[in-house]
């Protein structure tokens, strides 16, 4: 008897259920007959594309986009020499990924399977699951902080030892995580990764790390020569507002990244996005913008949720989580209405929380006075 597709698709993902895109922005203003949306659902730079990468861009298609015919560079050869100059580690132990989702997939690919298990936290992001589960791997979420502890929802680093064992292959940690925003102390870290057991990969997920103040950010560069199961991973997603560019990156030992290199395919980052990239190394400017001007605006904006007596959970990423005291879909959706796009947390079992991203000056005191329209008439 030939078997069905049901079959056929292997047991780990049958609980899996297709990530759901946001309707395109054109088509959900006509839809819902509105002149302007904001969008401040999916933590991206609220100020566009680093000039740099614009110039860049512009340079590329003005000379002719000669290249693109070709393959690209497999190896990144020119953006890994950047990115390795810039944390001083040699090129080799530089992986880029197509985004940092392409890292963190190939991690699973790399050291899960059928028969171990990946352990993160409740409320971490949701691709850990998702990556651990496409190669039949266990998952194991260790629950959080509780709501009354000092990071509240935050990863529980103690709790995540003794949900290890002989069969774990890979521990995801974020700091800052998403979608709480809530970030780990560089003693706490290091005193983890003392604890873990040298075979088990650590995957210290930075997509946020810029946003961080200088006081808390931790230097992981140096935790890299002591722990060689140790996987960083860095985004251009996020400060260099290069989300739709898709170019991530992991340091690791050099031999993780033999292994990573193994199962990569050659030429999962395209032509543009590393010339792009190679670009955004260069404009500090606009990283020292973006971050100053997030810390002022993210400061502001949980002042004014505050006030409203909405409480937020502890942030330094670029966007800011707050329970609503009610089902937040049902408000996320007359958000919609009002033109300002949120993101409820419902998926991450947090359904009376929302979060949102902290935009310009102006965007805020847009989405403020979406929030205020919609709690006015509830
Ligand atoms: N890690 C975390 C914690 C994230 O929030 C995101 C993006 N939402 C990523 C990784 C992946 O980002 P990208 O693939 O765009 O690099």
């Amino acid at each position: 008897m030939a078997k069905s597709l049901n079959e056929q698709a292997h047991s780990g993902i049958h609980g899996l259920h297709a990530y759901v895109p946001g309707k395109p922005i054109d088509d959900l203003k006509r839809e819902l007959g509105l002149t302007s949306i904001i969008k401040l659902a999916s933590n991206e730079n609220p100020f566009g594309v680093a000039p740099a990468v614009k110039q860049a861009f512009a340079q590329f298609v003005g000379n002719g986009a000669h290249d693109l015919h070709r393959y690209p560079d497999g190896g990144g050869y020119a953006l890994k020499q950047k990115i390795a100059a810039r944390h001083d580690i040699e090129a080799e132990r530089v992986t880029l990924g197509n985004g940092s989702n392409d890292v963190l997939e190939l991690t699973a690919r790399v050291f899960l399977g059928p028969g171990k298990n990946a352990v993160f936290s409740q409320y971490a992001f949701a691709v850990y699951p998702i990556v651990a589960r496409a190669v039949n791997a266990e998952t194991r979420m260790v629950p959080a902080l509780g709501a009354g502890a000092d990071m509240p929802y935050g990863h529980d680093l103690d709790a995540f030892l003794d949900h290890i064992d002989e069969d774990t292959g890979v521990v995801f940690i974020a700091s800052p995580n998403n979608p709480t925003g809530t970030w780990l102390a560089p003693q706490a870290i290091e005193a983890f990764l003392d604890a873990v057991p040298p075979g088990v990969v650590v995957v210290l997920d930075e997509a946020y790390l810029e946003y961080q103040a200088d006081s808390e950010r931790p230097d992981s560069r140096q935790w890299l020569e002591r722990y060689p199961n140790l996987i960083v991973t860095r985004t251009f997603s996020k400060i260099y507002g290069m989300a739709g560019l898709r170019v991530g990156y992991a340091l690791t030992s050099t031999e993780v990244a033999d292994w990573i290199n193994r199962i990569r395919q050659p030429f999962n980052v395209n032509t543009v996005a590393l010339y792009c990239a190679e670009a955004a190394l260069t404009d500090e400017d606009f990283v020292t913008y973006s971050t100053q001007t997030n810390a002022v605006q993210r400061a502001s904006l949980a002042g004014e949720l505050e006030a409203r007596g909405l409480i937020c959970l502890p942030s330094q990423a670029n966007f800011i989580t707050f329970d609503c005291g009610r089902a937040s879909t049902p408000l996320y959706q007359a958000m919609l209405h009002e033109g300002v796009i949120v993101r409820p947390l419902e998926s991450y079992e947090m359904p009376e929380h929302l979060r949102v991203t902290v935009g310009s000056e102006e965007d805020n005191r847009v989405f403020l006075a979406a929030l205020d329209a919609v709690l006015e008439r509830e």
